[in-house]
């Protein structure tokens, strides 16, 4: 359990991210609570003013009393009500920033460093809670909640103490006895001490089984959300789920995780029915005595009716403010306990230091990458996925990476673009190590196609300039080299059309038009190298040809890297690096290769009568497989 001083540490840390980020929000909830609080003990005062007036029979005082009353109760009504719409909208402004703050830090940490899994569950849990528990918002509230039921307890209990100081008049006896200052005083500081007990016992006795109940809950939520926007909400999904018949397994899958849900929902709100419960008895047993001590002091002339009220309204305030405190400050606990895995993933350092010198900029494109003994691991691994990978990369060239699945090839490409790094070995350019360049501008050299590429529900032309300025000749100009242009001319709305139908009324597009869109966006960089990652997986052998014919004008006067265990792009290449178990076996042009009868000559030949049979042109047979 979390002591007092580390719950509000991460507390007071919270707060102060929350007023930097946005300084009207706390004082807003400062003006709150004087106009809540202000607005209970005015009226307190006044209602007290107006009995005594009335049963004083001063009709004019009471008519300025009441009127008063009226004015202090409407000035308090409408400025707390213009407050609290504003702080509602503010509350659920710091609710999402905790989600842009997350992300933020994510994306400011290197690849690497959030694959490791220690620092992904880190995040991961830190967004459930946040969802599931309200996250900076509720976190914030509650500090209130927490400041004002102090302050009310210190008005609330000064103003009791006043009418503990009141002497009963004389000839009252034993009453008057009792009515004295100090016999009262004790009377209602035990009676003060029992609801502070009661409370803290009624709630500690109900904390138990909220948190059993939170913790055998973990991952139901999870599973209701995946389901119901992963994979019902997915209209991709959709064509699976018909043709396989899927619907009644998922919405049977769904029904039972919605009955544990809505079991966990009930159960909840017996735990809360059970501890309003008991609350309830506490207040009940203290209200009655801080009745019965407020009669007894106006039984024996101590106070007129007036004060009476005035006295039990305070009374009332002191035991709601008891209960709040101990409740909320139960839930500020948790919530902090919460936090403090999000404070730690903010200040979770990256694995590399990164570096900051500039690239220099050439006109010329007289870039040279070498790759030096690298060897490379993934984070949480054991096995080496690159042994000793020694090769340079010649300035505007075609530079084809072939091999079979799982050899190491993309694994080569995310090192060259600085995605991990080389457990040994280093990378270089112009003779220089990577690491030691301003990230963002290495990586600006690179125009990439991943594999696994990926479009958004955002315009075309967002996913085609990725973040860069909208430049609509240059658009057209690089969708027509990818063999998008047709395509995109025929969307409604064109370059504006939106892909995709997640947010609506978008173009569904398939899996070789978005591989030209997202080879579209690599050439918008206009990056000194392109790198395209099995290019052409998603295009049917006769586009990908047409494709491959037009790399030469695509890629005209840059360096481009062509990842394939489809031999056909290699023809197109001048230089050809095989990986095999994540080592360079082989390098060579296409004639070299084939005539070394190694494991290229082989892979040519296994491949090359699918390629002569999809496209009208056969492709070059390779020395070995000619002779
Ligand atoms: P290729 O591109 O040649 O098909 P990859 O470079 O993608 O091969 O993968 C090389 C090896 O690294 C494979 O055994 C693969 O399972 C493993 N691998 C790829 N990505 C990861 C990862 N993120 N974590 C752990 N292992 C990985």
């Amino acid at each position: 359990m979390n002591t007092f001083r580390s719950i509000h540490k991460t507390g007071f840390r919270l707060l102060k991210m929350i007023h930097a980020e946005d300084s009207i929000v706390i004082p807003m909830y400062l003006l709150n609570l004087v106009l809540s609080l202000g607005q209970i003990y005015i009226g307190l005062f006044l209602t007290a003013g107006l009995v005594d007036a009335l049963l004083a029979g001063q009709y004019r005082q009471a008519a300025g009393a009441a009127l008063m009353l009226l004015l202090a109760n409407l000035f308090f009504g409408l400025a707390s009500r213009l407050i609290q719409r504003r702080l509602q909208c503010l509350q659920r402004k710091i609710w999402l920033v905790f989600y842009v703050w997350l992300r933020r830090k994510a994306f400011s940490m290197d690849y690497e460093t959030m694959e490791r899994p220690e620092v992904a569950e880190k995040l991961l849990f830190s967004e459930r809670t946040s969802d599931m528990q309200g996250g900076l918002g509720t976190l914030l509230y509650h500090y209130y909640e927490i400041l004002k039921a102090i302050v009310n307890l210190l008005l609330s209990v000064s103003l009791v103490a006043h009418l503990c100081l009141r002497k009963p008049g004389a000839g009252f006896g034993v009453l008057g006895a009792l009515a004295s200052p100090v016999p009262s005083a004790l009377l209602l500081a035990g009676m003060m001490a029992g609801t502070v007990f009661g409370a803290y016992r009624a709630f500690r006795r109900f904390a138990e089984e909220r948190r059993a109940l939170f913790e055998s809950h973990t991952g139901v939520e999870d599973r209701v959300m995946y389901l119901t926007q992963q994979v019902l909400g997915n209209f991709k999904a959709g064509k699976m789920i018909r043709i396989y018949g899927m619907q009644d397994m998922i919405l049977e899958n769904l029904s039972v995780f919605l009955k544990k849900s809505w079991g966990h929902f009930s159960d909840a709100c017996d735990v809360e029915r059970k501890q309003g419960n008991a609350n309830r008895l506490v207040d009940s047993v203290f209200i009655v005595g801080a009745y019965l001590l407020a009669a007894l002091k106006v039984v024996t002339g101590a106070v007129t009716v007036g004060a009476f009220t005035q006295y039990v309204g305070a009374l009332h305030q002191f035991g709601g403010a008891c209960f709040t405190l101990i409740a909320v400050h139960g839930d500020l606990q948790k919530i902090c306990t919460y936090m403090e895995e999000f404070l730690a993933f903010l200040d979770t350092e990256n694995l590399h230091v990164k570096g900051s010198i500039p690239v220099e900029k050439r006109t010329d494109g007289e870039y040279e990458i070498a790759f030096e003994h690298v060897s490379f691991r993934y984070p949480g691994t054991e096995k080496l996925v690159l042994k000793d990978v020694d090769c340079r990369i010649r300035v505007r060239g075609k530079l084809a990476v072939v091999g079979r699945n799982g050899a190491g090839k993309t694994t080569f490409i995310k090192l060259l673009c600085r995605l991990y790094e080389p457990a040994s070995g280093r990378i270089t350019l112009n003779g220089v190590d990577i690491r030691k360049y301003d990230e963002e501008e290495y990586r600006s050299l690179f125009g990439v196609v991943f594999q696994d590429f990926k479009l958004f529900a955002f315009p075309v032309w967002e996913n085609v300039t990725a973040g860069r300025a909208r430049n609509e000749t240059r658009i057209w100009e690089v969708l027509e080299q990818a063999e998008a242009g047709s395509m995109v001319r025929g969307m409604p709305g064109g370059l504006d059309a939106y892909l995709y139908k997640d947010m609506g009324d978008g173009v569904e597009i398939s899996g070789g038009e978005a591989q030209k869109l997202a080879l579209a966006r690599a050439l918008y960089r206009d990056a000194p190298v392109v790198i395209l990652d099995e290019p052409t997986a998603a295009l049917d052998p006769k586009a990908e040809a047409e494709v491959y014919a037009r790399f030469d004008e695509m890629v005209k006067g840059r360096t481009s890297v062509y990842i394939s265990h489809r031999m056909a792009s290699c023809r197109f290449c001048d230089d050809i690096i095989v990986f095999e178990d994540g080592k360079i076996v082989e390098r060579g042009s296409h004639e070299a290769l084939s005539a070394a009868g190694g494991s290229y000559a082989k892979m040519w030949s296994a491949q090359a009568k699918y390629y002569d049979a999809a496209t009208d042109s056969p492709p070059e047979a390779p020395a070995c497989a000619r002779s």
